[in-house]
């Protein structure tokens, strides 16, 4: 169940050959970590839309499938949110894959916004994975080395790979809450990530629905980060550490590749409230996407339920509470076609600007109000 090669990797080599660097690759790639597997799993699986193996992968399509008929059974029907956000029995069909949200315009725009995310990811896979990672992980190994000396070379065992893992994963959740938190708070990161909230309904082509210049914002903090996680175990295992894998993916990004289809999907899925005090539940995002003013900036996490317990931005919904999804008008309505969502961040991110430069050429304190 250990792998010792991802097939990420020959993938990436593959992206860098194409785009002409591959005579670094090797560098780029190496030789201490499994640079590969550890980015494209929890980066671009957990946390981005991208690889060929992510949650829309046709296995964790089928077990969130699995999954719903299972939830369908054990609760008679109840459980599902139609096109209103509102809890109401249904059918097994409808239940599974109601016509009424995968037939909605939003989900057709869902679809475009990923397809150009998709077309443009070689992009910021070379960027983020050929560039800056590698360099904060060397840098992290060669700081390790000046602190401490050569690695301690310690034996992985099934404890450490899934310490790794485990790691990866926090330092994951702890960079996307930040920069979740930062993409809600500013006024251009709201202009941009609109996108994701424009969504009227939910399905888990939404979770990929972003404005194509999201994607190295979501990129690069994990980047960072999971490199330097990455250096750390490098370092500490000299370069001999690998996650534990199920079906190429690592335990951690498998579970929450498949919690992420839920997150995204008409099926509340929730946790015990003790559970939820720790885990963000799949069902705890429906509030995210809700434009209840109740729920604005709420259940901002990914993974944990710690960073919105701090931030106080935890919010416990009732059991199928309404949460009507996508935004406010009029952000609405500027934000509805494929057109509007690609261009009306720039519009917006200029207006903002444009503010700007004027309350200062006014000479008037802080910054313009939107
Ligand atoms: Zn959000
Ligand atoms: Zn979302």
């Amino acid at each position: 169940m250990i792998s010792s090669e991802s097939p990420f990797k020959a993938e990436v080599e593959e992206l860098l050959e194409a785009s002409g660097v591959k005579a670094s690759s090797a560098e780029i790639l190496g030789p201490f970590s499994d640079l590969a597997n550890r980015i494209s799993e929890a980066l671009w699986l957990a946390v981005l839309p991208g690889s060929t193996t992510n949650s829309l992968w046709w296995p964790l399509l089928l077990l969130t499938a699995i999954l719903s008929v299972i939830l369908w059974a054990l609760r008679r029907g109840r459980g599902a949110k139609g096109v209103d956000g509102r809890e109401q029995p249904m059918g097994l069909l409808a239940y599974v894959m109601p016509k009424s949200i995968i037939t909605h315009p939003s989900a057709r725009v869902d679809i475009g916004l990923y397809l150009l995310d998709r077309g443009l990811m070689p992009v910021w896979v070379v960027a983020f994975l050929g560039s800056v990672a590698p360099f904060v992980e060397q840098t992290t190994i060669g700081a390790l080395q000046s602190a401490f000396g050569g690695s301690p070379a310690l034996t992985p065992n099934l404890a450490w790979s899934l310490a790794y893992g485990l790691v990866t994963l926090l330092i994951a959740d702890m960079i996307f809450f930040f920069t979740h938190l930062m993409m809600h708070k500013t006024d251009i990161g709201w202009a941009i990530h609109k996108v994701h909230h424009s969504a009227q309904v939910l399905t888990p082509i939404t979770r990929m629905r972003e404005h194509f210049i999201a994607a190295p914002i979501w990129a690069l903090g994990p980047a960072i980060g999971l490199s330097i996680s990455g250096g750390l175990f490098a370092y500490l295992f000299n370069g001999g550490i690998t996650q534990i894998t199920i079906v190429n993916l690592s335990v951690f990004s498998f579970l929450y590749a498949l919690n992420g289809n839920f997150r995204h999907y008409h099926v509340s899925f929730r946790y015990p409230r003790w559970l939820e005090y720790w885990l963000q539940s799949p069902g705890m995002h429906h509030t995210h996407h809700s434009y209840l003013e109740k729920h604005w900036d709420t259940n901002l996490g990914l993974v944990t339920s710690i960073w919105d317990r701090l931030f106080g931005t935890l919010y416990f919904a009732e059991r199928y509470e309404e949460t009507p999804w996508g935004l406010t008008e009029p952000d609405q309505a500027k934000y509805t076609s494929l057109s509007d969502n690609l261009l009306t961040p720039f519009r917006e991110i200029a207006r903002i600007l444009g503010r700007r430069w004027v309350s200062e050429k006014g000479g008037t304190a802080g910054r313009a109000e939107v």
